[in-house]
């Protein structure tokens, strides 16, 4: 059946962590709405996976970070830099928090040999690997052609700020949670969602087993129950969980959110994709 111009379609173009994995890649998103093409995170290969998923990457020039951590960063001058030798005409827009300009200026100066070189050989323009940023604070930071993004506080102190954003469009709506803690703002944002993706720690924290370092990241992230009472409390049509910290069974992640939440849930993979029209609906890859 076609699908109407006003589906919300998310790809999950990663839902790894730092740790090396050839299924999960590093954390991104892409939102298509419209003409719109978004992408939320630039982890580990995410331009590898863009390819996979057989989206044009000249037509992909905007890009919006939650946080600074690396694995949601790492993938930058691969978006940035191999469409714009390939082609891309324009910049690279990015919105990210406080933060994000010092961190693209030192791309920039660190692959200045590149950004010299080809327009020599390859006879593209050095201004068409500009870069234009903006540094965000809560509320509606972009609109275009009917589709909305909207940045909320999230919490995963110490890393502060950390953003979740909310993407609407034509009624419908998702929520990316980035990398946060149990967040009432996040519930606040995330009220009758149409989907909600949400990171989660499988670890227990009251585990007197726990290294420091386990401790330390399952500190950052929520354990499952507490998801399930986020998702609980936002009750969106579908609740998907990504970018999963220290787990060793989805089993027991799935068990575990049960406790507390009994809708719709799915644990997301590389390249699953989510068609928001009238229902939602899962692709699988
Ligand atoms: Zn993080």
């Amino acid at each position: 059946m076609a699908e109407d111009m006003r589906t919300l379609k998310v790809t999950l173009l990663g839902t790894g962590t730092p740790r090396l994995q050839t299924n999960r890649y590093g954390s991104s998103a892409l939102v298509e709405a419209g003409a719109e093409k978004l992408i939320i995170d630039c982890g580990r290969c995410t331009l590898q996976r863009l390819f996979e998923n057989g989206t044009p990457m000249l037509e992909v020039n905007k890009l919006f970070l939650t946080h600074l951590h690396s694995d949601h960063t790492v993938g930058i001058p691969d978006l940035w830099l191999t469409p714009w030798a390939f082609g891309r005409k324009g910049p690279l827009f990015v919105w990210g928090p406080k933060g994000t300009r010092k961190m693209m200026a030192k791309f920039e100066e660190a692959f200045e040999f590149d950004l010299q070189m080809r327009p020599v050989h390859d006879k593209i323009l050095r201004e068409d690997a500009r870069v234009e940023c903006e540094e965000i604070e809560e509320g509606l930071i972009y609109e275009a052609g009917g589709l909305g993004v909207t940045a909320f506080e999230v919490d995963h102190r110490p890393v502060r700020p950390a953003y979740g954003y909310r993407i609407d469009f034509e009624g419908r709506s998702v929520v990316i949670s980035g990398d946060t803690r149990f967040s009432e703002n996040l519930i606040r944002f995330s009220q009758g969602v149409d989907v909600l993706f949400h990171n989660v720690a499988g670890v227990h924290k009251d585990d007197t087993g726990l290294s420091e370092r386990e401790r330390s990241i399952s500190d950052l992230h929520l354990t499952p129950e507490e998801a399930g009472e986020v998702f609980s409390r936002s009750s969106p049509k579908l609740a998907v969980y990504t970018h999963m910290v220290l787990y060793s069974d989805i089993g027991e992640i799935i068990s575990r959110t049960r406790k507390t939440y009994d809708g719709p849930l799915e644990i997301g993979e590389d390249l699953m994709s989510f068609h928001v029209g009238d229902t939602v609906r899962v692709i699988r890859p």
